[in-house]
């Protein structure tokens, strides 16, 4: 797909399943079903959409998905699923290797964003895209760095450590220009240096959101805010003020965990917001009850 002079694709890392009560966190069951509808196990399958950007020459891949290191258990455990191979097989279909990666970005360090940061030789970790600077913003890199009981299941420093240890870690303080047309925006709330990657050219605008807005139902209600977030509060008014943002430029949102609808635009009506999913993907039916509230 082009945006002006950008060129953006969906690289898919497969699917896997997260617990439904995680994903939607004080959202009653009886609601978010209609939305996305549980296993037996009360899971919901979630894609792990990583973006390729080309802009200015280089080529950026923003998040890593989950990577080739989950030891066969607990692949089973968290249902992962790849009928297309994972994110390699999906760089290769496009025609890049490990090697044509120049730059990684992390939205956040979180295991399903950054566990394709690297893979396994030999049973030790190294970073998968050999040449690739990691940008990760600095207060992030902190909180991953020095987990707590909350968050040390999340943040594994297989993940992490080996780009430090060889030199491709680029930590970054704040709003961060990478190419003219690309930029890492602060999109705090899920943790608190969450970034999104925000993409401009020739007029237009697409924004990958990362966990802050994971799926389109977390755009269209301002309230539904997954329990994985540390600072819930945070999460709501970044919502609020992406939400105008968005609408205002008729942005193109990519959203990394739906199946359904992996982009799409967002839309207001008379005070409702809804997504209207992108092309020719299979997103939801205008008019669906489920894809406009408050
Ligand atoms: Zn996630």
């Amino acid at each position: 797909m082009k945006l002006g002079e950008v060129e953006l694709h969906v690289v898919s890392d497969g699917e896997f399943r997260v617990d439904g009560g995680g994903v939607f966190g004080l959202v009653p069951k009886v609601l978010w079903e209609k939305v996305v509808a549980p296993d037996e196990l009360n899971r919901l399958p979630s894609a792990l959409n990583c973006l390729l950007i080309t802009s200015e020459g280089k080529r950026i891949l923003v998040d890593t998905g989950l990577g080739s290191k989950l030891s066969p258990k607990d692949q089973e455990l968290h249902g992962l699923y790849r009928p297309q191979g994972g994110l390699l097989e999906g760089l290769r279909r496009l025609g890049y290797a490990p090697d044509d990666i120049d730059i990684v970005v992390n939205t956040h360090l979180h295991w399903d964003h950054s566990g394709g940061n690297t893979l396994l030789r030999d049973g030790v970790p190294v970073p998968t895209f050999p040449r690739a600077q990691y940008f990760v913003q600095r207060l992030e890199w902190a909180d991953a760095a020095y987990p707590n009981e909350r968050t040390r299941n999340t943040y594994l420093l297989e993940n992490l450590q080996p780009l430090q240890e060889l030199g491709q870690l680029n930590l970054i303080s704040g709003d961060t220009r990478i190419t003219r047309h690309v930029r890492c925006w602060v999109t705090r709330g899920h943790t608190r240096a969450h970034q999104s990657v925000v993409i401009e050219s020739n007029g237009q605008t697409a924004a990958f959101l990362g966990d802050l807005a994971s799926r389109p139902v977390y755009m269209e209600r301002l309230g539904w805010i997954s329990a994985f977030d540390t600072e819930p509060l945070e999460t709501l008014e970044t919502k609020r003020a992406l939400r105008e943002w968005a609408v205002e430029r008729h942005a193109l949102l990519f959203f990394e965990h739906d199946l359904g609808t992996p982009l799409g635009h967002l839309r207001q009506q008379e005070g409702k917001y809804s997504v209207q999913g992108f092309g020719g993907l299979h997103g939801r039916e205008e008019g669906d009850k489920t894809s406009s509230a408050n």
